[in-house]
């Protein structure tokens, strides 16, 4: 089957009582059992049913096998944020003394995680140029616990070379993580390309409507024994597990995301043309144009789409604050890949809490607008946003 139809049709782990076709949402924290020895087994993993709802749920399992069904993954843990993806595929990972090799441009909360608080716990960040394969290979070595990149980073977007960066890191044996958050894992086989483990923030494409924070870990099975570690080890212990209505919101949401992705990334690729005739906008950052430095290795990477993500640079900070108050269609908000168009100023928002310093070697400017683009008529988007710079 096509991922469109196994997004809707893949089945339930078990037929519904009553023949639901909706999944219903398992609002139970534990599971009565018929007798003490298939709850011993249970508990102890040797079947696999569910027995305490901060480690498995019917209508969690349900979201995970459909993206296990459509990523082709080992396994999948729904989690109930994009950060306690991150953050538990790294405590699956490391351990005192051991570094973890990323990228200067890194989503604000990774770059805190992954540089202030793992510190605390003796792993060393080394942050560098994951364009550069010379300084990716000088960074990874025996110590490292795994490689970490975004595939289009955000507000740079840069593209990395995915096969280059999954050569270096397994040459030293150390597994490669990509952030998959910024274009639908329904597009393009990330494992394929040489990722080991993917993580996604699900509050972003696949929740769609804004309704829910959530967090995949898609594990390709490729490292010894993370997936055993993840469920038995981290999972149970930091009880970051998805809750169901969540997975029943983001069930719904995967199942018309190959519909909305497809006018969602029409509609960028049609607005970042116009908004490139525009005088008062110095420059329109899209990974779509055929002219950015990009465009080749996205195409050939993600499968032919740029997303729905893109930046405009205005003449100074001011000028984006005046454009954002004037603002009326578009939202003044964070969070991407929303049903709703949605704009912010990166440099005094998400990355506010960083020193201008911090922000320059980040290459986070305070010039820059993000732009979600969203499912309305690209032409009332454009209107709104031409009315704000005048
Ligand atoms: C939003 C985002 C995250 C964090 O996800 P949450 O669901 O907000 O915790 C991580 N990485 C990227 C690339 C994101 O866009």
């Amino acid at each position: 089957m096509k991922k469109s139809t196994i997004a809707i049709q893949s089945p339930f782990p078990h037929r519904d009582a009553y023949g639901a076709i909706a999944m219903p949402v398992y609002h139970t924290d534990a599971y009565e059992f018929d007798n003490a020895a298939v709850m011993a087994d249970a508990f102890c993993g040797r079947i696999n049913e569910p027995d305490y709802s901060r480690i498995t749920n019917p209508t969690v399992i349900h979201f995970e096998n459909r993206v296990k069904a459509l990523t082709g993954a080992r396994d999948v843990v729904a989690v109930n944020s994009g950060m306690a993806a991150i953050s538990n595929v790294v405590l699956t990972l490391a351990s005192a003394g051991k570094n973890i090799v990323t990228s200067r441009h890194l989503f604000g909360n990774t770059f805190a995680l992954l540089s202030r608080t793992m510190a605390r716990f003796g792993v060393e960040c080394r942050a560098v140029d994951l364009l550069d394969e010379k300084q990716v290979t000088e960074a990874v070595d025996a110590d490292t616990c795994a490689l970490f990149f975004e595939i289009l980073t955000n507000p740079q977007l840069e593209v990395a070379d995915v096969a280059m960066l999954a050569r270096v890191a397994h040459a030293c044996g150390a597994p490669l993580v990509a952030d998959t958050t910024a274009i639908p894992f329904t597009e393009f086989d990330a494992h394929a390309l040489g990722v080991d483990i993917e993580v996604v923030s699900s509050t972003k494409y696949i929740s769609g409507g804004a309704t829910t924070i959530g967090g995949l870990i898609i594990d390709y099975g490729t490292v010894k024994n993370f997936d055993e570690r993840l469920r038995r080890d981290t999972l149970m212990n930091f009880g970051a597990y998805m809750t169901p209505h969540v997975a029943y919101m983001q069930t719904l949401g995967l199942e018309n995301l190959a519909a909305r992705y497809a006018l969602q990334s029409a509609n960028t690729a049609a607005l970042a043309r116009k908004l490139r005739t525009l005088p008062q906008i110095k420059e329109v950052n899209y990974t779509g144009f055929e002219d950015n430095p990009y465009n080749k290795l996205m195409v050939k990477q993600y499968g032919g789409t740029a997303g729905a993500m893109m930046t405009i640079d205005l003449e100074s900070e001011q000028a984006c604050y005046d454009f954002l108050n004037k603002l009326q269609l578009v939202k003044r908000a964070t969070n991407l890949f929303d049903n709703k168009t949605l704009a912010i100023h990166p440099a005094s928002t998400i990355f506010g809490p960083f020193t201008p310093e911090q922000r320059k070697a980040m290459d986070v400017k305070d010039t820059t607008i993000r732009l979600s683009v969203g499912l309305e008529d690209v032409d009332d988007i454009f209107n709104d946003i031409s009315q704000a710079l005048n």
